[in-house]
């Protein structure tokens, strides 16, 4: 039998995580299967409960319940204690034990996939929802000159950046005149076709626009284009967490390159 993990969301049923793991697990001899659960929204513990009743071994937690995961951990990484959001579960060592691979998913696609600097950057990050959490202490990290939040719900940016010395945070209306050598969107507003207001004069030379949503041209990327800045969508980060939390779970590293690049050309 091998041995069982899943993605868990709400939707997922058009999640590439099922197929990014196939590839990982055939490229590096394991023998695991993959699937998807979607889970009501009230239903999330229940459903991690019965998979691991049923002998799932580890759950990626996508879309609305990464802070719910966090708090059904028993334990956690240092990663996940900072962004209080869990993407990756394990769930065969004894109690649930929680992860979060998105920050460094995104670091490593930034960084080595995208070649870019982030040591003395100037970031922008849209949203403080799950994936802004995720993302923030490791930006920080990397060495960024400086992070400004912006969400259209200010209190959750306040309270964001105040888990990070030095991070500050903003309403969009409070942009203007601010500019910027990396702007990340980690709102869902994409998915719905929409865009924050954004002032022009965003970004600095060089910049890029890096919109974590994937598989679709959005406005963000479309307005970024327009400004005749470099962009890339959430594609590299959804294989870079992938391979994080295949590390997690199986004591592996895989390699992403060859996935990445079949994945672009589908
Ligand atoms: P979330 O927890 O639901 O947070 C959503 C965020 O988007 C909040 O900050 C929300 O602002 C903001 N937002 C939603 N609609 C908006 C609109 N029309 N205008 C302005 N702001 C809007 O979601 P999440 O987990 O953070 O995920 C965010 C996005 O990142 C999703 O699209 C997800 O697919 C993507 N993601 C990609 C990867 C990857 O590997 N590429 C990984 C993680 C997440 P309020 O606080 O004001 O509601």
């Amino acid at each position: 039998m091998p041995d069982r993990y899943a993605v868990i969301g709400n939707p997922v049923t058009h999640s590439k995580s099922p197929w990014i793991h196939a590839q990982f697990a055939r490229a590096t001899g394991e023998t695991i299967e993959y699937g998807r659960i979607e889970a009501p929204p009230e239903g999330f513990v229940h459903a991690v409960e019965t998979f691991r009743a049923q002998g799932g071994r580890g759950l990626n937690v996508t879309l609305p319940f990464k802070g719910e995961a966090f708090r059904l951990c028993a334990g956690t990484s240092e990663r996940a204690a900072a962004a209080q959001a869990v993407n990756t579960l394990v769930l065969d060592r004894g109690k649930p034990w929680g992860d979060n691979t998105d920050g460094v998913g995104l670091v490593r696609d930034l960084t080595v996939n995208l070649g870019r600097r982030l040591s003395g950057a100037r970031i922008l990050l849209m949203g403080a929802g799950g994936a802004a959490q995720g993302v923030l202490a490791p930006l920080a990290q990397a060495g960024a000159a400086s992070i400004l939040i912006a969400n259209r719900t200010l209190p959750r940016a306040t309270a964001l950046a105040a888990r990070v010395a030095g991070v500050s945070a903003c309403g969009y209306e409070a942009l203007a005149g601010q500019s910027f050598d990396l702007v990340i969107n980690a709102t869902s507003a994409g998915l719905s076709g929409e865009l924050p207001q954004l002032p022009t004069g965003l970004f600095r030379a060089g910049a890029l626009a890096y919109e974590m949503v994937y598989g679709r041209d959005t406005e963000f990327l479309a307005m970024a284009r327009a400004a005749g800045v470099a962009t890339s969508d959430g594609l590299g980060m959804l294989v870079e967490q992938a391979a994080e939390s295949f590390l997690v779970w199986r004591g592996i590293r895989p390699e992403t390159g060859a996935v990445l690049a079949a994945l672009r050309a589908q």
